[in-house]
């Protein structure tokens, strides 16, 4: 199976470094990234932009343009007084290419394909409740073929698969560290599975960190470079997205706002620790609180309840009020923390805080300006994410464009034009 699949990627779809790089590659990469930065240009204009001369380009646009990454027919009207022929436009086929996902959690295991233009064209889910380590590993990797496949169905160009983590991972390493809600999913190492099992370049991060990134590129931070992003499901999750990139930290565990301490004396987390915010704002904890139960009974019922918490906070129920308003605090302390060390644009919040929408914004908003420097909070706009379930595959998708479309090193930059001429020339790559 592996070696089947691994034909997918045939074309060569990514930019080798090092001593692989000839001058065509680096030429070809230097073209889309150039399309890709400045959208649809003429063959003139990438020209100008990359000093390829226009001999040369016209041969590799055609190579692209066969190979289906670059597209070519957006026609513009002459420059000028409007006189002569309109222009063909180069643009690179974002549509056409996409990332087979895989995410999953306690309960479930879902694939996605997104294409790199931000659409989720295909998903599919599993029930499937965590066993052990090899059972989950085993059916990622099916869910991940199943979503290749699907792309490959569609008509679309895989470039990569991308996996979603509960937990905290390994980036460099493509390991999955620890996840709090999966006993024994430690030090796994998915990458390397699902690369086995595709053939394809796989990316793994912290789910929260996929949707933070899905956000800003496409969703509630569009047009945003710096924004910190929180999601409260079972747990809080965290992303901050820092000049358009996902802050990483040193293993790619940056952002785990959930973990971070709102109090002293608060409740037990499931890290351990005591007075995290995702203790604090733990949806079964809410719940129970406002109907006047132990806050660390068992969770029942979660989902309901909770929404009918919403519901009944919309309705002026001061106890629901004053159980989202409590809740508001020790997420403005959290947040206000992050503003004042990162200065963000935005606050997107997302997964059940969209659910409850007003009834948690309103007072956030209002007890923001009490944890952070008011001239950072005033320039702070909250926002509820938009994307939903998407967001983790559309993250995805704007990682591995802008991955794909990078400008090329100087690094790499071949020296001499050796491996252009044809071969009986004596011309050889060093
Ligand atoms: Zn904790």
């Amino acid at each position: 199976m592996g070696r089947k699949s691994a034909e997918v990627d045939a074309g060569g779809i990514w930019f080798p470094t090092g001593r692989r790089v000839t001058k065509p590659l680096y030429n070809r990469q230097l073209v889309c990234a150039s399309l890709y930065r400045d959208g649809a240009s003429s063959r003139v204009a990438l020209h100008q932009a990359t000093g390829i001369p226009l001999s040369r380009l016209s041969g590799l646009c055609g190579e692209l343009i066969r190979e289906g990454l670059v597209r070519e027919g957006v026609v513009a009207p002459a420059e000028g007084n409007g006189r002569g022929r309109p222009q063909t436009l180069l643009e690179i086929d974002l549509r056409s290419l996409a990332v087979a996902s895989v995410r999953h959690d306690q309960r479930s295991i879902e694939a996605a394909v997104g294409d790199l233009a931000g659409d989720v064209r295909w998903r599919r889910r599993w029930d499937n409740s965590f066993r052990d380590p090899d059972d989950r590993l085993r059916r990622l990797t099916a869910a991940a073929r199943q979503a290749v496949a699907a792309a490959g169905a569609a008509g679309l160009r895989v470039a990569a698969v991308g996996a979603a983590d509960p937990g905290t991972v390994d980036v460099a390493a493509g390991r999955s560290v620890r996840a709090v809600a999966l006993p024994g999913w430690n030090n796994v190492p998915v990458v390397e599975g699902l690369a086995r099992a595709t053939g394809l370049r796989v990316f793994i991060d912290r789910e929260d960190g996929w949707q933070a990134l899905g956000e800003v590129t496409f969703g509630a931070g569009r047009g945003v470079r710096n924004a910190v992003f929180a999601t409260l499901l079972e747990g809080i999750g965290g992303g901050i997205v820092e000049s358009g990139r996902l802050l990483a930290g040193r293993d790619g565990s940056a952002g785990e706002l959930g973990h971070t301490r709102v109090s002293d004396d608060g409740p037990l987390c499931g890290c351990g620790g005591r007075g995290c915010l995702e203790a604090h704002l733990a949806p079964s904890r809410l719940t129970a609180l406002w109907r006047g139960e132990s806050p660390g009974a068992p969770p029942r019922d979660v989902d309901r309840r909770f929404t009918e918490m919403i519901v009944a906070a919309r309705g002026g129920d001061p106890k629901a009020r004053s159980v989202l308003a409590e809740a508001a605090d020790r997420l403005a302390r959290g947040l206000g923390n992050v503003v004042s060390l990162l200065n963000p644009e935005r606050i997107i919040l997302g997964g059940r805080f969209v659910e409850a929408g007003e009834a948690i914004l309103d007072p956030l908003r209002d007890r923001l300006p009490s944890y952070a420097l008011p001239e950072l909070v005033r320039g702070v706009d909250v926002r509820l994410a938009e994307l939903g379930e998407s967001s983790t595959a559309l993250g995805m998708a704007s990682y591995v464009r802008e991955k794909l479309f990078a400008v090329p090193s100087a690094a790499d930059r071949p020296t001499g034009d050796d491996e252009e001429r044809p071969a009986r020339h004596g011309g050889t790559p060093q």
